[in-house]
């Protein structure tokens, strides 16, 4: 590490301009310089998972992570605290427990992408400089996209809700204990989301609560998504569309939430369609997905991303399509599989291979399929295990039928995903389930 205190050295990159510029400025702050094998720039799921693995490799300090957040979440179980199957503190931990002990944490959130010159830059000024860089920042959430929406949110004890962030996950299950009558309105945004099942399960979770509090009757359930179909891969469109109509919940496809007026209890949606036609609907209890997107720091970073902002990787290696020393996995990536923990146990193992490779200057030669699964979660006793590849093609590790609601796979989301991610997934001993659908492939009848 070098400090530049006397000369204070801050490097600024206008955005026009891929090659940095370096502009010395005479303030009394100083700038750390660091330097290191791997930079892995996010904390999540993805970057944790990822880190433990290099670090463990290229040893004591050669490893540093980029990570602003405090809290670590584990996010799947959000749904769960929705319904009151888990509470917050549950899922949350400290950033330094879970973050590799081998790995340096540098506690800042990178500002800048200068893969030119192998250098990120940080929001408090320092300068790190990298041989590896993988990148890892997941999505934001852009609840600020849906006019009304953040100040129904701040209303306390508010009839607006979002499983979707830790400030909002609570206020679900206060909602559904007032509940008395009318409508219950979930939605799905136009917009890339983690965990497209996400948006469901709370929905089915909450017809089952009410079920169970003799409340059903009074409510009317609508899920209205901005998709075209209730599912992307058919075999479970077909098992959700039962579990819908089974449960008397109206669903309205290419139906977007576009604003909310919170003081009257009033969502209005518009048609996908034809954006002028547009429907407002009272609600007693509206639960909102917010619009995502790449962090601010893709979006402006050009040279690293698609259109889009994902930063743009070839689907099989993730490896950088023009850089070939940077790799990015996760929500951030712009692999097309759908976004979720369970895609990055699948890429995370072909990550390291790859990057194994890279350093012996031989061929790539792992690839991800595209590899993603979905625990949907139907109520407080079943779920259905969607498991699926790039192609939408079920992949299945169960020798059983996947399709259908069960109380197993309700356990194993409950009770063992929990055990699996903090313990052998955050420590880079998790690459998704193939080895255990190769050994159920033996009981599998066709
Ligand atoms: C409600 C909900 C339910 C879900 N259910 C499931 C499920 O059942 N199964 C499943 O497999 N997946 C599920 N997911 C999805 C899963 O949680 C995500 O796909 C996964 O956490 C993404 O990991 P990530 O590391 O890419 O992003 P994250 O875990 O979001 O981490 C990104 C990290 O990057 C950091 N960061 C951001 N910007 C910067 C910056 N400029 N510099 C440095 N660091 C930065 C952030 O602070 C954050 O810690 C669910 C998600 C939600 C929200």
């Amino acid at each position: 590490m070098n400090k530049f205190r006397s000369l204070n050295i801050r490097k600024i990159q206008f955005s026009s301009d891929l090659h940095s510029i370096r502009l010395f400025s005479a303030t009394s702050a100083s700038y750390d310089k660091f330097k290191c094998k791997a930079l892995v720039v996010g904390g999540g799921t993805a970057g944790c998972s990822i880190a433990a693995k290099l670090a463990s490799v290229f040893g004591k300090n050669e490893c540093i992570i980029l990570e602003p957040a405090n809290d670590h979440y584990y996010q799947p179980m959000f749904t769960m605290i929705g319904g009151g199957m888990k509470t917050l503190s549950q899922v949350r931990r400290s950033m330094a427990s879970v973050l590799p002990k081998k790995a340096k944490w540098i506690q800042d959130a990178a500002v800048r992408f200068d893969p030119d010159d192998n250098e990120v830059i940080t929001k408090q000024g320092h300068i790190i400089s990298y041989e590896l860089l993988i990148i890892a920042v997941g999505l934001q959430l852009c609840y600020g996209k849906i006019p009304g929406l953040e100040e129904a949110l701040s209303i306390p004890n508010g009839n607006v809700t979002s499983i979707y962030s830790p400030k909002y996950v609570d206020r679900h299950l206060n909602a559904l204990n007032r509940f008395e009558n009318g409508n219950i309105i979930f939605t799905f945004p136009a917009s890339p989301v983690k965990c497209p099942g996400a948006p469901q399960k709370i929905c089915y979770i909450t017809e089952h609560f009410l079920r169970k509090t003799k409340k059903r009757e009074q409510a009317h359930i609508m899920y209205n998504s901005s998709l075209p179909t209730i599912f992307g891969c058919k075999a479970y469109a077909d098992a959700l569309w039962k579990v819908a109509n089974g449960r008397s919940i109206e669903v309205n496809l290419k139906t977007n939430l576009i604003e909310v007026h919170g003081d009257k209890n009033v969502a209005v949606f518009a048609s996908m369609d034809n954006p002028n036609e547009k429907k407002s609907i009272e609600y007693s209890i509206l639960h909102a997905v917010p619009p995502q997107s790449p962090p601010q720091v893709l979006l402006e970073s050009k040279h690293l991303t698609n259109e889009a902002g994902f930063v743009d990787v070839d689907k099989a290696t993730m490896q950088h399509v023009k850089y070939p020393n940077v790799f990015a996995l996760g929500d951030c990536a712009s692999s097309p599989n759908s976004k979720t923990m369970a895609a990055i146990a699948g890429q995370v193992g072909v990550l390291n291979k790859n990057i194994e490779s890279f350093l012996k200057g031989k061929p790539l030669r792992s690839e991800y399929d595209g590899y993603a699964s979905c625990p949907l979660v139907t109520g407080y006793d079943s779920c259905i295990l969607a498991e699926f590849d790039y192609n939408l093609q079920p992949k299945e590790t169960f020798p059983f039928r996947q399709d259908v609601e069960r109380y197993s796979m309700f356990l194993m989301k409950r009770d063992f995903m929990p055990f699996l991610y903090w313990h052998l997934m955050l420590n880079g001993w998790w690459n998704g389930p193939a080895s255990f659908r190769k050994l159920f492939s033996l009981f599998k009848r066709n």
